[in-house]
């Protein structure tokens, strides 16, 4: 990772009074993907790229503690989002591409001390195969009989209100496999509360299912069977050898020529003729066009003076915090790993740990041979409290649910805490007419662009479509 403060490498002395074509304020990876994008279409373009933090990446960062390659924040792209992949491609990295191990494409669900399997075919909430799942013990014979209903439980036929993922899933599943499945599974990817994650927002795979299939049994059996008639598994995520930070090294790295400064928040933004004015430190930056790569709050923040109908949706979008408690011990020291990438806890279970990963089983070269890298996950929003814990609570509870999980016992040898406080956006029931409102009303302010994970999705794909979107012939940014 680069963490030199001031300007960056390939940097451009700005002349004073100098006027960019384009600001970008956030060196995160949208940030970065969007000034790479611009600059691709416009080598002359004059781009500044400000960034808060004495570093780029934002919460994607890679490092390697004691021959370990850790993560602190992201660690997979999904390949079935395309764009992620493009940018990677695009940033010549294609070959540094490394998908799961094929011994790791399997989860594992906490049941009380035991770690239950993922029954072949579940796919999120719904089995697609019905014997794996009748044998498994992730969910009680009653609570089996309930799921089984969804097969002649009538689909929802009128529009009615956007649901919550847990009233849907109640709705067609029942209780316990909302409880079992669905909320660790589903919620665990943006760390939410089912009761209020909108299943439109997050999931409309399912809302599709039983509108066409009325039945989520019966869509997924037919998903189960299209997939093995396709050939062999390919592995859903990918990450590169280095790890996700190498992304941001070489996003940076590919902004020659552009102004990057890291070390410098922008305060405030106006606007500036037809342009736009921000307050730094260093004093006002001007420029044709602005893009605000920030969470959605932050966003809120810059644009208050300038649009308050905006910034009022924008501050609406909920975020949470989370943690990741990277450590290191010799396997011996586990029980028996399953073959697995990791698991994750639901939350009945009334521990802190949300989820694990297996590091050093779900990408290669992750850890020394004989060891465990394993990757704790503490907060969201179901445990608010947990991430604003003193170092020494967090680590000592993360301790006690690994012992009682994977037989944990002995210290470990060296163990990392990364906080991210309001990162995870939680795509909440309204998520999508919110998103709207906020594109309809950006749209309206001439030079005004938003990159994020607080709109149309929360991924690093997400972004690099938004970036793409940006720079693309016919986008006002892009002139
Ligand atoms: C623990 C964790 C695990 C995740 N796992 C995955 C995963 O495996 N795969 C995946 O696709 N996604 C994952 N995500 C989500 C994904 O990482 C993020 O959505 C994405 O990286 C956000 O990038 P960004 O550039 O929008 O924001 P950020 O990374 O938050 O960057 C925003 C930047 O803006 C800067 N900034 C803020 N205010 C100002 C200001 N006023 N002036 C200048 N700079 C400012 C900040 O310092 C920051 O560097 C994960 C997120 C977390 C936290």
């Amino acid at each position: 990772m680069r963490g030199d403060a001031g300007t960056g490498p390939g940097t451009r002395n700005p002349e004073p009074g100098t006027r960019y074509d384009h600001l970008i304020i956030g060196g995160g990876v949208g940030g970065l993907a969007a000034a790479f994008r611009l600059r691709q279409r416009h080598p002359a373009a004059r781009i500044v790229v400000c960034e808060a933090a004495d570093r780029f990446g934002g919460v994607t960062a890679s490092s390697v503690v004691d021959g370990f390659q850790c993560e602190h924040g992201p660690d997979s792209l999904v390949r079935t989002k395309p764009a992620g992949m493009r940018l990677v491609n695009d940033l010549g990295l294609g070959g540094e591409v490394i998908g799961t191990e094929p011994d790791a494409r399997a989860g594992l669900i906490a049941r009380g001390r035991r770690l239950v399997p993922v029954p072949e075919g579940l796919y999120l909430m719904a089995p697609g195969r019905i014997l794996p799942f009748l044998r498994s013990p992730l969910v009680s014979w009653p609570g089996k009989l309930r799921m089984g209903l969804d097969l002649v439980i009538p689909p929802r036929t009128r529009p009615g209100r956007e649901e919550s993922l847990a009233a849907f899933v109640r709705r067609r599943l029942g209780r316990e496999a909302l409880e079992r499945i669905a909320q660790p599974l589903v919620g665990g990817i943006y760390t939410a509360d089912p009761e209020r994650l909108s299943v439109a927002a997050t999931m409309p795979l399912f809302l599709e299912a039983e509108r066409e299939h009325g039945s989520l049994i019966r869509a997924m059996r037919r998903r189960v069977d299209a997939a093995s008639a396709s050939g062999p598994r390919y592995s859903l995520f990918a990450t590169l050898r280095g790890g996700l930070g190498a992304l941001v090294d070489r996003l940076v790295e590919r902004l020659d020529g552009c102004e990057l400064r890291t070390g410098c928040p922008v305060a405030g933004l106006a606007r500036d003729g037809d342009g736009w004015c921000a307050a730094t430190a260093a004093g006002p930056i001007r420029a044709r066009r602005v893009v605000l790569a920030l969470p959605a709050w932050a966003a809120a923040r810059l644009v208050a003076p300038v649009d308050r109908t905006l910034a009022d949706d924008l501050a609406a979008v909920p975020y949470a915090g989370v943690a990741t408690i990277s450590l290191a011990v010799p396997l011996a020291d586990l029980d028996p790993l399953p073959a697995a990438a990791g698991f994750v806890v639901p939350a009945v279970e009334g521990r802190t740990l949300l989820a694990c990963t297996f590091v050093h089983r779900k990408y290669a070269g992750r850890a020394p041979a004989g060891w465990a890298h394993l990757r704790a996950f503490v907060g969201g929003a179901l445990h608010p409290g947990d991430t604003d814990c003193s170092d020494d609570d967090l680590k000592a509870a993360v301790r006690r649910d690994l012992g009682d999980l994977l037989g944990l016992r002995t210290e470990p040898r060296w163990l990392a805490l990364h906080r991210w406080s309001r990162a995870m956006c939680q795509p909440e029931v309204g998520h999508r007419e919110r998103t709207a409102r906020i594109r309809t009303r950006a749209a309206q302010i001439p030079g005004l662009h938003l990159v994020g994970n607080g709109y149309e999705g929360v991924g690093i794909p997400d972004l690099a479509e938004q970036a793409e979107r940006i720079a693309q012939p016919g986008e006002p940014s892009s002139k």
